[in-house]
């Protein structure tokens, strides 16, 4: 009986979950035809002689290239490559391996020999687990089995992606305090396996990290168990760097372990878990930089290329990857026409692999930047900026701003003023195209988090993912954009965030254009700038760009 409740809560609730995505994504789509035609008739004429007096109504030639049809295009193919296999993009499938081939040989075809395109490759690990992995307790005597089943609403316990393997062993068990989401929660934690429940402020992979660096013996998570949905055992990813052995549990067989440890002295644990091991397989990082431009004064645009393996990933982060294709290959256009000015800067656009299960393929490029064998011209230090678009397109929209400002402690003082300035700046955009916009996290959860951590000023754009959308937003987008054109408050900004309905019916255009053109307007307002090293960097660049030591990406999103 309580059983037949609970599934009829769940089937409910997923039925609310899409009849809202449903409605949302209906609701607002047919609104756009409206919106462009009613945007469309008051945009003044184009004006494309010289770039240094944009006379467009996007204030930027570069802009005014970005049409809809192109990154459609783009989006289409991605698609398309999604379906062909198996309904994804995620690192290690067809689907991602299509998509970075479709990018680089769009990029070598159409540049008009304006960028050089180089490909960038690096191994992931790839396993499964061998057998049932094995969970016991041990108590003043008495010892007891978990249960194992691959059914995940039967078992007691699954393991965590990326767990070490162990062979039997047996430890002795503690509870780490809060969530165990700072380096104190780990006192005497030693040699010892350790119980975490989920939530607090950071991430299993974080976790993980944490208890790493405190020489944490095994890891037994388990679930909150404040939902139905949070009973069974969580599945999550620890990072591919993870040493320790690692199971998630089911919120009752946690809370068994914690009542245990509350009531009596000791309780060990026994382990074991069998790995079976395929290797490696490669995940590519496509990145093309113009060959006019100053080497030692780059400024970057990067996206990731790849999808989770729930979905398409078409918003996620189709969206940024076409836009980033859009902005390359428009500027090329426009560097062999001569009638526009080149930049003093060399520009180099990069399209990152493997961003979902922790933003590795940015890692992997500024830990290669800054190794002693990188060329010179190729070394860290020659970014002055790192422009990131992850997710343009969310039909719930908003216009994010990553708001430089709220950058994570720790961040140097030096890249804050740098990525306030450019926050600015698009801000300033959006306020002269007289749309709304909104300051968005800038706490490092995508691939512009590395380049920060090393000393990089940093900004981008975010149309908005599982977050929710306020009434005040909503009005504040109405006002702007007129009845109706304000949003769902309430519903998430991307209803189908990381889902398998991240299609192209995901995309909301007018709020992906807008976006888009923004990006736009940005590389060519930083890259017209007569010293943008001052400009970003008023006070000097940091003595070291190197990323720190302990940096580990707060990227899971994907958990
Ligand atoms: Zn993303």
């Amino acid at each position: 009986r309580p059983l037949l409740i609970i599934l009829g809560a769940i089937a409910l609730f997923v039925i609310i979950t899409f009849a809202l995505a449903a409605a949302a994504l209906g609701t607002l789509n047919k609104r756009f035809n409206d919106l462009e035609k009613k945007l469309v008739t008051t945009t003044t004429p184009i004006s494309t002689t010289t770039n240094s007096t944009p006379s467009g109504s996007l204030a930027s030639i570069l802009a005014e290239t970005v049409r809809m049809q192109d990154l459609l295009i783009h989006l289409k193919q991605f698609e398309s490559f999604a379906r062909e296999n198996g309904n994804t993009r995620a690192i290690g499938t067809a689907g991602f391996a299509q998509t970075v081939n479709y990018i680089e040989n769009q990029l070598k075809t159409n540049s008009y020999s304006q960028l050089q395109v180089i490909r960038e490759t690096f191994p992931i690990q790839n396993f499964s687990i061998k057998g049932d992995p094995i969970l016991s307790w041990s108590s003043n005597g008495k010892t007891e089995n978990f249960t194992y089943s691959t059914n995940l609403s039967r078992t007691d316990f699954t393991y965590a992606n990326y767990t070490a393997a162990i062979n039997l062993t047996i430890y002795e068990l503690v509870q780490v305090k809060n969530y165990g989401c700072n380096k104190d929660d780990y006192a005497n934690t030693t040699g010892k396996a350790v119980l975490i429940m989920a939530g607090g402020t950071c991430t299993y992979a974080e976790k993980g990290e944490l208890a790493a660096t405190k020489n944490v013996s095994a890891l037994l998570f388990y679930n909150h168990g404040s939902t139905t949905s949070s009973l069974a055992p969580a599945t999550f990813r620890l990072r591919q760097a993870n040493i320790l052995p690692a199971l998630s549990l089911s919120y009752a067989a946690g809370r068994s372990l914690f009542n245990l440890l509350n009531s009596s002295n000791s309780v060990n644990v026994t382990l074991e878990i069998q790995r079976e091991n395929y290797g490696t397989f490669d995940v590519h990082n496509i990145c093309a930089h113009t060959v006019d431009g100053n080497s030692t004064k780059t400024i970057m645009v990067g996206s990731h290329s790849d999808s989770v393996p729930a979905g398409p990933g078409i918003n996620d982060n189709g969206s940024g990857s076409a836009a980033n294709l859009v902005l390359a290959l428009n500027l090329a256009r426009l560097y062999s026409s001569n009638s526009y000015s080149k930049y003093p800067y060399r520009i180099r656009f990069c399209w990152w692999g493997g961003e979902e299960i922790g933003l590795t393929g940015a890692i992997y490029h500024v830990q290669q930047a800054q190794n002693s064998s990188t060329p010179d011209d190729l070394k860290l230090f020659n970014n002055l900026i790192n422009l990131n678009y992850d997710m343009l397109g969310s039909p719930n929209y908003i216009f994010g701003i990553y708001n430089g400002s709220s950058a994570k402690a720790g961040t140097s003082q030096k890249a804050i003023n740098g990525s306030i300035r450019v926050s600015e700046a698009f801000r300033n955009w959006f306020n002269s195209q007289n749309l709304p916009w909104d300051y968005t996290d800038f706490s490092g959860r995508s691939d512009y988090g590395p380049f920060l951590a090393a000393g990089i000023a940093a900004g981008g754009l975010f149309s908005g993912g599982d977050g929710t959308k306020t009434e005040t937003q909503r009005d504040i987008y109405e006002a702007k954009l007129g009845q109706g054109y304000g949003g769902l408050p309430g519903a998430t900004y991307d209803p189908c965030y990381h889902k398998t309905c991240d299609t192209l019916k995901n995309i909301d255009q007018f709020g992906y254009l807008k976006m888009v053109q923004a990006a736009a307007y940005m590389l060519e307002f930083l890259g017209n700038q007569t010293d943008l090293v001052t400009w970003l960097y008023p006070d000097g660049r940091p003595t070291q760009i190197q990323l720190p030591e302990d940096y580990f990406p707060n990227s899971d999103y994907y958990v």
